[in-house]
């Protein structure tokens, strides 16, 4: 056993509002330890937690926007969202549901509530992160992922203590769904009170936990509640998580992309000439077309 320490239990920030429809708190990249690069190949994590929405008969979320370089992720926990974009992908995610959009060589997208759902409101609770794309990867063709949580791997804890839901990577040999670009890692950890889980990752990749619902004590010694971000540190490979109610924790781990990062609004590349190439490309409409 190399126990890996935790590095850093972060609260959330003050929430921003992306659109109208995303009330988020920014972790990555945010402030203390976790720059783009810390945290690679996750670069973005907003996190748009337990908030009621007010009946809307207009759908509130964003309009359509380009993407290049990474990929986006959505997982919903409460709520739902649609989305739209320029290669054909699209569809609704709702409750326990994961969206892995590869924006790759450029598109354009739109990301609302869901037509039904805003008419009701309710509460809603959202990740989106954004992955980074290997330099070779990145003028790759664009792709979409719908990942139904009736359709994700799981892994049963025993004594009846819950499951891993695994999105991507692997746990215990039981592999997820989704492809990726790089080695990853993406859990949800749906444990039982009481339970205890133990993770392995090499010790180089970035790993860390959000606490999405009840409070978490990881190796027996740090606690952290609802709405935390967990950083861990680098200096081993396992830890454990031991749930202090029933808890939902998302888990990521990856192994990172050791190459420049070029970032400006919603391009993620390389160098700064491929971030001016990007602008122009939009510009020029090589992005293709949505309607609003
Ligand atoms: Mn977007």
């Amino acid at each position: 056993m190399s126990t890996r320490k935790v590095q850093l239990v972060i609260s959330p920030v003050e929430p921003h509002y992306v659109g109208d429809g995303f009330r988020v708190h920014n972790f990555i990249p945010g402030i203390n330890e976790l720059s783009m690069q810390r945290m690679s190949p996750f670069i973005l994590m907003d996190y748009n937690s337990k908030f009621i929405f007010e009946p809307s008969e207009t759908p509130k979320g964003v309009g359509v926007h380009p993407h290049r370089g990474f990929e986006t992720v959505t997982i919903a926990y409460k709520g739902k969202v649609e989305h739209n974009d320029s290669s054909g992908g699209g569809g609704v995610i709702g409750e326990g549901d994961v969206q892995w959009m590869t924006a790759a060589s450029g598109i354009l997208h739109k990301e609302f509530h869901e037509k039904e759902w805003s008419k009701q409101g309710g509460e809603f609770q959202m990740v989106q992160l954004w992955i980074n794309l290997p330099a070779k990867d990145k003028m790759s063709k664009p792709k979409y992922q719908a990942i139904q949580k009736a359709d994700m791997s799981r892994y049963e804890i025993e004594n009846n203590g819950g499951e891993i839901e695994i999105i991507a990577g692997e746990f215990n040999g039981i592999k997820g769904n989704a492809s990726t670009f790089t080695p990853l890692h993406l859990y949800n950890a749906r444990l039982k009170k009481g339970a205890t889980v133990n993770f392995s990752f090499p010790e180089d990749y970035n790993t860390a936990m959000l606490v999405i619902e009840g409070n978490i004590k990881v190796n027996n010694s740090e606690t952290a509640p609802t709405d935390h971000f967990v950083l861990m540190a680098n200096d081993g490979k396992d830890f454990s998580v031991n749930a202090q109610d029933d808890a939902v924790v998302l888990v990521l781990s990856g192994e990172p992309i050791n190459e420049p990062i070029a970032a400006h609004g919603p391009f993620v590349m390389n160098t700064r000439d491929e971030l001016m190439q990007a602008f122009d490309d939009f510009n020029k409409g090589k992005f293709g077309y949505l309607e609003y």
